[in-house]
Order: C-alpha cells, then sequence, then structure tokens
C-alpha cells in the first residue's frame, strides 16, 4: 500500500435552484475556492484514527464497530465514507484541515467527506470512479451521519469545473457544465455569509420535504418536477385541507426549476448579466412562498439589491447561512460595506464577505510512496 494519499475538495455555492434536488429538479452550483484537505494513510491494526484541525481531539473507532450512529460528532462523516465505500477495511489514519466556513451553507460536509472518499480510494486502490464516490459521500451523510442531504452538494463538490456552474438534473444525476464567466464580463460574484444561528433549520428541511411529497402525491406526480400545468396543479392544491401551504411549496419548487432552466439559456448565449432578475426572483420565492428564509438574509439582499447587484438571492438550504449577488467588479467593495452596515444597523451579527468564482472539482493533491 502507499504510505499516504491526499485529496483537496471543494465547498460549494448554489447560484439557482434551492429545495429543487430532492423534488427530482435542477440545480445549478460552483465549486469554490475554499476546500478540504484529507490525508488518508495506514493506521494502527484495527483501528480507524480521525484528526480535524478544526478539532480539538482525534476520534478512534475499532474498524470492526463501524456502524451508523456508532461515532459522534463531526468523525461521523469521515467515519461514514469509509463504511460507504462497502469494502473491508484495513487500520486507517484520516487527517482533516479545512477552510470551508463550517455551517455556513457552503457544504463544508461534503468537502470534507468528497475529499475523504477520494484519498481513501486511492490508498486502498478501490477504482471508484468520480460518480460512485459521490454516491458513496450521500450515502455516508444521509444513512450514516443522518443528514437528509438531497445529493447536489456532492455532485458540486466532485464534479464542479473552474469556470463553470454544474447544471445538474437532480433525476437522472446527468450533469452539464456551463460556463459562467465572471472575470472577462467584468462581472463578481460576492458571497456574504449572514453568520445568523441555524434556527429549526432540521426541523424545517424535514416538514419541507413532507409537504413537497405531499402536494406530489395528491397530483398524482413522482415529483413535482413532473408539473406541466402550474395553475391547474395549484387549484388542485388549493383545495386540500392544508392548501395553502401546499400551494406555496409547489410554486416555490415548479417556478424555480423553470427559473434554473432560464438562467441556463442565458449563460449558454453568454448573457451572463441578464441572469440578475432570476436570482432575485428566486430569493422573492424562498421568502414568500417556501418560507425558508430569515431578517437576517432578506436585508442582506436588500441592500445588495440597492448597491447595484443585478441581482441577489439566498443560497443554500436556509434559515440563516450565506446571500450571494452579482455585480460590476468595481461595485462589489461599495456592496459588501453596504451590506455590513445593515447587518449592523439591524442588531445581526457582522457578515462575513467574499468573492468567489467556480473552482475545480475534487481532485487528488498528492500520493506517498513506500519505499
Ligand atoms: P455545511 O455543510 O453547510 O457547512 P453541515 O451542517 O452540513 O453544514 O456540515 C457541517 C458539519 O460538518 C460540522 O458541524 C462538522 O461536524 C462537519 N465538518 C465539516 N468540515 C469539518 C472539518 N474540517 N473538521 C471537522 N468537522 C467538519
Ligand atoms: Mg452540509
Amino acid at each position: 500500500m502507499r504510505e499516504s494519499a491526499s485529496w483537496l475538495a471543494p465547498g460549494r455555492v448554489n447560484l439557482i435552484g434551492e429545495h429543487t434536488d430532492y423534488n427530482d429538479g435542477f440545480v445549478l452550483p460552483l465549486a469554490i475556492e475554499f476546500g478540504c484537505r484529507a490525508t488518508v494513510s495506514p493506521g494502527p491494526e484495527g483501528m480507524l484514527r480521525f484528526t480535524s484541525a478544526q478539532e480539538p481531539d482525534p476520534v478512534e473507532v475499532p474498524v470492526a464497530d463501524l456502524a451508523p450512529g456508532a461515532v459522534p460528532g463531526w468523525a461521523a462523516y469521515p467515519a461514514g465514507v469509509l463504511w460507504a465505500l462497502g469494502v473491508d477495511l484495513p487500520g486507517l489514519t484520516v487527517a482533516v484541515d479545512s477552510d470551508v466556513p463550517l455551517g455556513a451553507g457552503l457544504s463544508s460536509s461534503a468537502a470534507l467527506t468528497c475529499s475523504v472518499g477520494g484519498a481513501a480510494n486511492d490508498l486502498l486502490e478501490l477504482g471508484l470512479s468520480p460518480r460512485e464516490l459521490v454516491a458513496a459521500t450521500r450515502k455516508a451523510e444521509n444513512d450514516f451521519v443522518g443528514a437528509p442531504t438531497g445529493g447536489m452538494d456532492q455532485l458540486a463538490s466532485m464534479l464542479g469545473e473552474a469556470g463553470s456552474v454544474l447544471f445538474c438534473d437532480m433525476r437522472t444525476l446527468d450533469v452539464r457544465p456551463v460556463p459562467f464567466g465572471l472575470d472577462a464580463e467584468g462581472l463578481a460574484l460576492l458571497v456574504v455569509d449572514s453568520r445568523a444561528p441555524h434556527r429549526h433549520a432540521d426541523g424545517e428541511y424535514a416538514a419541507r420535504r413532507r409537504s413537497c411529497e405531499q402536494a406530489a402525491s395528491t397530483l398524482g406526480l413522482r415529483a413535482l418536477r413532473d408539473v406541466v400545468d402550474l395553475d391547474e396543479a395549484l387549484a388542485k392544491l388549493a383545495a386540500e385541507p392544508d392548501g395553502e401551504v401546499l400551494v406555496k411549496r409547489a410554486r416555490h419548487i415548479v417556478t424555480e426549476n423553470a427559473r434554473v432552466t432560464d438562467v441556463v439559456a442565458l449563460l449558454d448565449a453568454g448573457k451572463v448579466r441578464e441572469i440578475g432578475p432570476a436570482l432575485t426572483a428566486s430569493h422573492a420565492s424562498m421568502r414568500d412562498d417556501f418560507e425558508i428564509t430569515v431578517p437576517e438574509v432578506d436585508v442582506l439582499v436588500e441592500a445588495l439589491l440597492a448597491a447595484g447587484a443585478y441581482g441577489a438571492r439566498m443560497t443554500g438550504g436556509g434559515f440563516g447561512g450565506c446571500v450571494i449577488a452579482l455585480l460590476d467588479q468595481n461595485a462589489v467593495d461599495d456592496a459588501a460595506r453596504a451590506a455590513v452596515a445593515a447587518a449592523t444597523a439591524h442588531g445581526f451579527a457582522t457578515p462575513r464577505t467574499f468573492t468567489t468564482s467556480p473552482a475545480a472539482g475534487a481532485h487528488s493533491v498528492g500520493a506517498h510512496h513506500a519505499g
């Protein structure tokens, strides 16, 4: 066996397409410049040892004990990846170090699982394809950690490409890189992390999933992705006992899917600036229909639009997290300042701001061979 294998996997920002992933719909994420570096090497016989530069203490788990529920805390993510590989494991040491902000909606968890998956695949010479690694890392989060993510994060981290957003069909898992050339247009994508505490995010996420499933089954469809006539579907949902909620949830998903394909068409035509209104409409839909925003992010979106953004929206699952804005490069500094000032004026946490552009997906950053 090699002495070690190392992979770097990025976090992600979703340009548009929120909560559409578990509705068999469309998403359009990009891998970002922040990432997690994982090194996997042979460890003491029968033992798995996990360390993180972001955590004070190592976690040790006997290989024989590796099962869902057996690993507490953060180490469940890397342990879950090793479990999801589905092979007999030797003793291993896994060391990670990430500059993706944890829990900010930038998918530090996918950066962690994808870097560990890639490195373990190399060290153990399993020969899994990137798509098989996407499946294993998603299984790790869903079935080992118990985080019901819809699969976009792992696709973006594993298959993202520099210079492009990744158009993903979450039913077929087909992906297509779509050029997102910011520099050539004098544009920038500003990310503003609200640093708002996530409130009830898990329970609300589960509730949104349930509503979407209920709406689809009421309509006799496999998923809300399959709605053809929106008005007709909404009229049918409105007649249900909890019709008002179902109408709002379904309207967000159906219109959001349409916004994703609209944005893809604009980007394919090189009309980058013109995606702005779709981004802003996505935010309004998340705020009014899907009801997943909080005042902290609504205030940021308003401030960024007032500062000249072509479009702005919350990105990620909601109830906190980050806002993105498409801006002329020379407007970025003022817009970032305006966002911070608006948050401060409302007594909210001071946001953290940075610009990003599409970065490379997960890749090997080295293997060391014995001898
Ligand atoms: P997000 O993926 O949006 O950052 P999640 O709640 O899905 O938020 O994942 C965050 C969790 O992932 C953290 O609470 C921690 O358990 C784990 N995690 C991510 N990166 C690291 C890291 N570098 N070291 C330790 N744990 C990490
Ligand atoms: Mg995550």
